[in-house]
């Protein structure tokens, strides 16, 4: 995990035989559970952690929707569609999604590789008193190795099942339709469907039928429409990849999609500067579509920009670059701690 290829061959001067020498380390160390033990060990550092996180990005909204849920206002996992007290459990993205629709604000997905970060999203959570999502990004399974995707959907489940506050979990951008329908077979009750790259028409067509087929099986789908581009190639200000309110109309009542992710001056990765939300935008789709809005590349955005945002229509932020950022450095720091403690020595 913390010697993927990829990290290596981006890093300066290391040569070919040196990587190999790591990677055999790294197979090494996996073998020997290393990496289980250590998640065992951090996991009250990342806790706190992720109660940080969490803050960090608290708006008066955000605790709008904890006083919604302090209310018992929540609906049950949607068994009856009937409201009811809650004082543990586990709740569908969608109805998150909805509820925060509800108080004008956004319930937040973190990016989770692992158990360790998911467990610190369900712990962190129920310490500040408020919703969260656990979200799979799919390469973590497919290219990392750091999940599977049945387990994952069973950890996530048992993890909300484990704290006080309503917690859901979700998969993020797959692009095939042969994709969402392994994870929600997985047991993922909620899934994006990523055809933005797509004109128009063969979105919806692509959407469409994903989102017909996983309907029935009671799994809600996200769509995406322009297109949210690259933080680290400037796309977030390239307004020809800005989601139209018109399209995005046509595009719920066509698809049916449970919620969309849209294109307003946000990009995926670290922004190279501060982010200009296009708010008047953002107003113009809310008002086309009651499909819950999507803000994705949450990392770096302003606390004042996003609770603008939540009150004008984004009902969940998805949040990745920055909870991974700190994820590493806590990992990080606990290697070298437990370096001098030598307790890897043992
Ligand atoms: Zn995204």
């Amino acid at each position: 995990m913390l010697w993927r290829e990829h990290d290596f061959v981006k890093g300066d001067g290391i040569t070919k035989a040196e990587f190999e020498k790591t990677r055999q380390m790294q197979e090494k160390v996996e073998s020997q559970k290393f990496l289980e033990e250590i998640k065992g060990l951090i996991e009250e550092d990342i806790e706190g952690v992720a109660c940080k996180e969490l803050s960090c990005v608290e708006t008066p909204t955000v605790v709008g929707l904890g006083d919604a849920f302090a209310e018992g206002c929540f609906m049950d996992s949607g068994r009856n569609g009937k409201t009811k007290e809650v004082t543990k459990m586990y709740e569908t993205t969608k109805n998150l999604m909805h509820m925060a629709k509800k108080q004008h604000t956004a319930v937040i997905a973190f990016i989770c590789m692992d158990y360790t970060m998911a467990r610190a999203v369900a712990y962190g959570a129920e310490a500040a008193g408020k919703p969260a999502i656990i979200m799979l990004y799919p390469d973590h399974v497919k290219t990392f190795h750091t999940a599977g995707f049945a387990g994952y959907a069973k950890m996530a489940k048992e993890l909300a099942e484990e704290v006080s506050v309503p917690v859901g979990f979700h998969c993020d951008h797959d692009f095939s339709k042969e994709g969402v329908l392994r994870t929600a077979e997985a047991g993922f009750d909620s899934v994006m469907m990523d055809a933005s790259e797509y004109d128009l028409e063969e979105n919806i067509r692509r959407t469409g039928e994903v989102v017909e087929q996983l309907h029935e099986k009671g799994v809600s789908v996200e769509g995406e429409i322009g297109h949210v581009g690259l933080a680290c190639e400037g796309q977030e200000t390239q307004k020809d990849l800005y989601t139209k309110p018109e399209a995005a109309r046509k595009f719920c009542e066509e698809t049916k999609v449970d919620a969309l992710a849209i294109s307003i001056g946000n990009a995926h990765g670290a922004y190279k500067e501060t982010p200009q939300l296009d708010m008047e935008r953002l107003e113009a789709i809310a008002e086309a579509t009651d499909t819950p809005l999507v803000l994705h590349g949450g990392s770096g955005i302003p606390d004042e920009q996003l609770q603008e945002a939540f009150e004008k229509g984004i009902c969940k932020f998805n949040l990745g670059t920055d909870y991974l950022a700190r994820y590493y450095e806590a990992v990080e720091d606990f290697i070298k701690e437990s370096k001098e403690r030598k307790i890897l020595l043992k």
